[in-house]
């Protein structure tokens, strides 16, 4: 009765910024996709069976034990003194130093992609992206009524060569882009891309925004330097994240930049959200403090890995002539051209029926969308049921082709 009264009641005036916000027509899909009989390939989710549940369980309890007062108490918007000092020594590691006050801990690095949007853009400004780049992104930056400029990409990650063509014609407040293991691409930036890119931006004084969330997920190759480690000028903000290293429920990620920078990022946190919950910055500074880390992540990196190589060898086995996919050292994404003149949009309710899903490519496109596209995931399926799925999958492509 409510429901059916309120939705009589006239709609609010909304702000024209959600002119711009379209629900996501991936979110819509995998809703679809969830079908218990469907073999879905479309989410991007990890492997669950990986979480470490047990120590993350464990970890909580010992907080609530010992200072359980302080885990459930408001604290401070930069985040967790020991978590942040763990990651200042984990990223230096990784060849990235920075000081402790140059780490924000953000609710997922998704909200280090808004606060830096609203840190930079007003509407009307320009934001550059990679083209297809990750969906969300260009969701936070579509609500801050911005426009995009695009380049495209190749099997070594973003054309820097097409840089400048790209800011001559129109001049970028921000460059966005996710250098490793790419969503959806799956490819890698290249070291010498990753070299100009930094030059480039310093000449220009262009903020780079440095999506990191796959970085620790690489299985095949060697690591590469962050953009952020190969910057002397601060014309770089990286963004990490715990979501594909312990569990996304968690809710953690970070922010590392100049300090002035994160000063600003801080305040425009306060006033979002106050804080990241206390009590999971703390158990996650606990469970890092005694968990062994990167055994976990060697875990991690032989399982994906060994999917990985089972959906390429499936793909091998079951696409028709003509199709071709991208070859990724790392994260949990294959990018799949479909044969000339096949459009994936169409695909898909093909698929559905033959109880299989993905996500289409066109969404990921900042700029006019192609529909020859299609996003698999890997992470979250074991190797028989990779294989299974590529069979049909396979079946469904060649079908549909000789139509
Ligand atoms: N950036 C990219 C490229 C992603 O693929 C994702 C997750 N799908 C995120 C950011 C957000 O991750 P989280 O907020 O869980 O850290």
């Amino acid at each position: 009765m409510l429901a059916a009264r309120l939705s009589a009641l006239p709609a609010f005036p909304l702000a024209q910024r959600m002119s711009r916000m379209k629900a996501s027509a991936v979110r819509e899909i995998l809703k679809v996709a969830e079908r218990p009989d469907v073999l879905s390939f479309a989410g991007g989710l990890p492997a669950p069976e990986l979480f470490p549940v047990e120590a993350i369980a464990q970890a909580h309890a010992d907080v609530l034990a010992d200072d359980g007062r302080a885990a459930l108490q408001y604290s401070t918007t930069e985040g967790y003194g020991p978590l942040r000092e763990w990651i200042v020594s984990h990223l230096a590691e990784r060849g990235l130093h920075a000081a402790t006050d140059q780490v924000l801990i953000t609710n997922g690095s998704q909200q280090g992609i808004e606060l830096v949007a609203k840190m930079m853009l007003d509407p009307g400004d320009v934001v550059l992206v990679e083209n297809p780049s990750y969906l969300a992104a260009l969701q936070t930056f579509s609500g801050f009524e911005v426009n995009f400029a695009v380049v495209g990409s190749d099997n070594d990650g973003m054309r820097v060569d097409d840089l400048e063509r790209a800011v001559a014609e129109r001049k970028p407040k921000l460059i966005y882009l996710v250098p490793n293991f790419q969503n959806p691409k799956g490819t890698t930036l290249s070291l010498e891309r990753r070299h100009a890119l930094v030059r480039f931006a310093q000449r220009h004084r262009i903020l780079i925004l440095e999506d990191n969330p796959y970085g620790e997920l690489r299985f095949r190759g060697e690591h590469l330097p962050s953009l952020a480690s190969l910057d002397t000028e601060g014309v770089v903000i990286n963004l990490g994240s715990f979501s594909k290293t312990l569990a996304p429920g968690l809710r953690l990620g970070f922010a590392v930049g100049p300090r002035e920078l994160i000063r600003h990022l801080t305040v425009i946190k306060q006033a979002t959200d106050l804080h990241t919950a206390t009590l999971a910055q703390r158990a996650a500074a606990r469970l890092l403090s005694r968990f062994d880390f990167n055994a976990h992540l060697e875990q991690l990196r032989g399982v994906y890995g060994e999917r990985c190589e089972t959906m390429l060898a499936s793909l091998e086995k079951y696409m028709p002539a003509g199709t071709r996919w991208t070859r990724p050292e790392g994260g949990m994404f294959i990018w799949v051209e479909l044969p000339r003149g096949m459009s994936a949009d169409a695909l898909f309710p093909l698929a559905l029926d033959k109880r299989v899903a993905f996500v289409p490519g066109s969404p990921f496109f900042a700029s006019e969308p192609r529909s020859e596209f299609m996003r698999l995931n890997y992470s979250n399926r074991p190797p028989e049921l990779i294989d299974e799925g590529m069979r049909r999958l396979g079946a469904v492509i060649s079908s549909s082709q000789q139509q």
